[in-house]
């Protein structure tokens, strides 16, 4: 599908390309091989302004749409699947604060996003994944303060994030409603870092545990209200799902391209690999699924950006994150069968955009997760 960008989406689209040629990819490489945190890309993508996007524009933000903020998810997914991914963890504390947020919350987290600071998205527990509603982290209120305890753990941008989103029980017993967000500044006493995991992919973020011991925080730091919290994530869900068709896209394209430009080189048999008929045929059908994928995540993009939220909605984004994904790590290893033996070798990158690619399936509902959700809204 070939969407009709405008001068502005244009701008920030070719600015990213450059970036990325010309820096991202590099850093990609590198912080891979270190496994570690990518300080470099993330700096080279404040300075143009990425994380404040989404903020509305009286707080310094530029009000991006899905559109937008998926136009920009592609072009990470394809030089920085890393950096994609501590996008999508911020991106999911933005829509709860435009639906929840009171005046101060608004103000105080708008405002730094506007200023380029990171937040991550603390939602997941160690006995609480796929089941978000079942997480035991608690918010107890003492005089006119709550006082978290809890642990999270696999948390994007954990540690090196400037805020977090937290969600904890208020009313036990209540399950889905007893669970209320809270925005949290790094500095808050008693929150702390604890395990850094070693990940098979995206290995330029960071993804570590989050713990809570007696982090007290005035009424106001609530979003949305007591027990409104889960909707609230849901609700963020369907933007975050939507950007990750965009990474998804935009990473199973970089693969496509790095196997045609490799299939023209490499000779086999006498010629290069590119006119044996089984291997176009194998590049004809990723190609196809990507454009399938893509046209699939901008028509959800628009879906999001006409205002019809609701169950269609959350479907179609259900639709777009598994189809999108499951699209990224057939292409990602595809490339790699291309590639032959030296696809498995780190020499070449389309070994690391299948490693990257595994995530893409898991983070923001499961594969699985996600076939119930559509089977479900579909027969209700
Ligand atoms: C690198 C990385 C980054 C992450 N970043 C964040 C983050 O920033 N913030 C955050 O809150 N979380 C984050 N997560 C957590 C992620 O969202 C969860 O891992 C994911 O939701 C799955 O939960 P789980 O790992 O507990 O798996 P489980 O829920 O235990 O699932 C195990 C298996 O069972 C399947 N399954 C579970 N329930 C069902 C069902 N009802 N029907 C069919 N199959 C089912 C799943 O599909 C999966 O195959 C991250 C995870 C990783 C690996």
């Amino acid at each position: 599908m070939s969407i009709e960008l405008t001068e502005e989406q244009k701008i920030l689209r070719d600015t990213l390309r450059k970036l990325g040629k010309e820096k991202l990819d590099k850093l990609t490489i590198e912080s891979d091989r270190a496994d570690e945190f990518d300080h470099e890309s993330l700096r080279l993508l404040k300075e143009i302004g990425i994380f404040g996007l989404p903020a509305p524009v009286k707080y310094g933000g530029s009000e991006a749409n899905a559109t937008m903020l998926t136009i920009v998810l592609e072009e990470l997914g394809y030089f920085s699947p890393s950096m994609a991914c501590t996008l999508i963890g911020h991106l999911a504390l933005v829509r709860p604060l435009y639906l929840g947020g009171n005046a101060f919350l608004e103000e105080k987290y708008f405002t730094k996003m506007a200023k380029e600071e990171l937040g991550a998205f603390c939602l997941t527990e160690p006995e609480a994944g796929s089941d978000a509603a079942s997480l035991k982290s608690k918010a107890v209120l003492d005089g006119d303060e709550w006082v978290i305890n809890g642990t999270k753990c696999f948390i994007t941008s954990g540690g090196v994030a400037d805020f977090y989103g937290v969600w904890a029980v208020t009313g036990p017993g209540k399950g889905a409603n007893g669970i209320s967000l809270f925005y949290v500044d790094k500095d808050t006493k008693g929150l702390s870092m604890g395990k850094v995991e070693e990940k098979m992919g995206v290995r330029g973020s960071q993804t570590a545990e989050m713990i809570f011991e007696d982090v007290r925080l005035p009424n106001e730091y609530m979003c949305g209200g007591r027990g409104k919290g889960l909707k609230l994530a849901f609700e963020g869900l369907d933007l975050v799902r939507c950007g990750l068709g965009g990474v998804s896209v935009g990473l199973a394209q970089a693969a496509l391209d790095q196997s045609i430009q490799y299939m023209k080189e490499r000779r086999q048999f006498g010629r290069p690999i590119a006119q044996f008929q089984a291997l176009q045929f194998m590049v004809a059908s990723m190609a196809m699924k990507i454009e399938a994928a893509r046209a699939l995540t901008y028509q959800t993009a628009a879906m999001y950006d006409s205002g019809r939220h609701g169950t269609d909605l959350i479907t179609k984004s259900s639709m777009t994150k598994c189809f999108a994904s499951d699209i990224c790590m057939e292409v990602t290893t595809n490339a790699v069968q291309l590639f032959g033996g030296y696809g498995y070798m780190k020499d070449y990158p389309v070994e690391r955009m299948m490693r990257d690619a595994k995530i893409l399936q898991i983070v923001e509902g499961t594969s699985q997760i996600h076939h119930h959700i559509i089977g479900r809204n579909l027969l209700s």
